[in-house]
């Protein structure tokens, strides 16, 4: 009887895929910044949409222009979208969840805007009420981590580091609120975020040991830094690590990644070690301060998660 009851629980969840498409629609848009606008999602079965992480990325699913968002399975979406005509897939691109509310069936994403240069953004940018597409995300039903989050502190993290540009910001806002009455009361948290002006620094909740730092490039004189200089520039300077350094320094593998061919992508153990820093946003950025932190300071690639969200000059496709 327990072998039978057993082998009916595996089929079940070899057969619920960890993520699937949900066909959305916008339920309302928020501006919250010149930059960010917030749009809300609802869907018939959103209550089955996970959140496993305060980071916990997903996909956006876009149709071509002038076309309805074309049907992907939820087993094996990625196949069928890659096997799919380019002309006729629409366009797959990488967010945060920003809040998910089962009961009401919604699901909050926060857009970055950069104008119309990728598709994303063009269609964040003039998204209306009513408006389908589709999230590919986590599924509730798969019973366990769908997976899809970064975000890996060790329990008794006292030396915490979070840098990021605006892409980021949603992922570090969830982070904030995730932190809050959890962190030891003499642990130390320094947050750098990037953003275009300063009417985009946001209202973050977050613990009160924390030391926030935007980051505009629009400066008051009118001039721009150019981007991911101010975020390279705080990280590098910033007192972090001192108990991180790693036994032997592994120089030898920090600068082997092709940011213009792979993804920047290193995930921290999250332990042995009290000190731990999560930073995303341009690859390129990334791979300075991965630089400086893992080669010119000795800091062990364990106690950091780094991650290039997207690459100047080029598509997520
Ligand atoms: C795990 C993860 C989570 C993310 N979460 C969010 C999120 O919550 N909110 C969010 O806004 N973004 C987020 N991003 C970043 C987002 O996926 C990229 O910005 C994506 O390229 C946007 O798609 P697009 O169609 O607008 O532009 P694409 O078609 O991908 O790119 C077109 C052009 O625009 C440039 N470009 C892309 N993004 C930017 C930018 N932000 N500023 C300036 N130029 C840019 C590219 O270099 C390229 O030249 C996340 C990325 C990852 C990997």
């Amino acid at each position: 009887m327990t072998t039978v009851t057993t082998a009916r629980a595996d089929r079940r969840a070899a057969d619920v895929p960890s993520w699937r498409p949900f066909r959305v629609t916008v339920a309302r848009v928020l501006r919250l910044s010149p930059c960010f606008l917030r749009i809300t999602f609802t869907g018939d079965d959103l209550d089955e949409f996970g959140h496993d992480g305060p980071d916990q990325r997903i996909k956006l699913h876009l149709p071509p222009a002038g076309r309805p968002v074309p049907h992907l399975p939820a087993t094996d979406w990625y196949t069928h979208y890659r096997a799919a005509d380019p002309a006729e897939r629409g366009y797959v691109r990488t967010y945060t969840i920003r809040a998910v509310r089962p009961a009401a069936r919604e699901v909050d994403v926060d857009f970055a805007l950069h104008g119309d240069a990728g598709p994303a953004s063009a269609w964040a940018g003039r998204a209306v009420v009513g408006q389908e597409v589709a999230l590919i995300g986590p599924n509730r039903l798969y019973g366990s981590d769908c997976r899809g989050h970064e975000w890996n502190p060790p329990v008794d993290a006292r030396d915490v580091l979070i840098a990021g540009d605006e892409t980021a910001v949603p992922a570090i806002g969830g982070i904030l609120e995730r932190l809050r009455g959890t962190l030891p009361e003499t642990a130390r948290l320094q947050v750098f975020l990037e953003v275009p002006e300063a009417a985009d620094a946001l209202t973050l909740s977050a613990p009160h040991q924390a030391e926030i730092t935007w980051l505009p490039r629009l400066r008051p004189d009118g001039s721009v830094a150019p981007n991911g200089q101010l975020l390279v520039d705080a990280v590098c300077g910033a007192e972090f690590g001192r108990g991180a350094r790693a036994a032997a320094l592994d120089a030898s593998a920090v600068d082997t990644v092709d940011i213009d061919l792979e993804v920047l992508w290193e995930v921290a153990a999250g332990v042995g070690s009290s000190a731990y820093a999560w930073i995303a946003g341009e690859a390129g950025a990334i791979k300075t301060i991965r630089r400086h932190l893992v080669r010119e300071r000795g800091i062990d690639k364990g106690a950091v998660t780094f991650m290039g969200y997207w690459r100047a000059g080029r598509s997520e496709d």
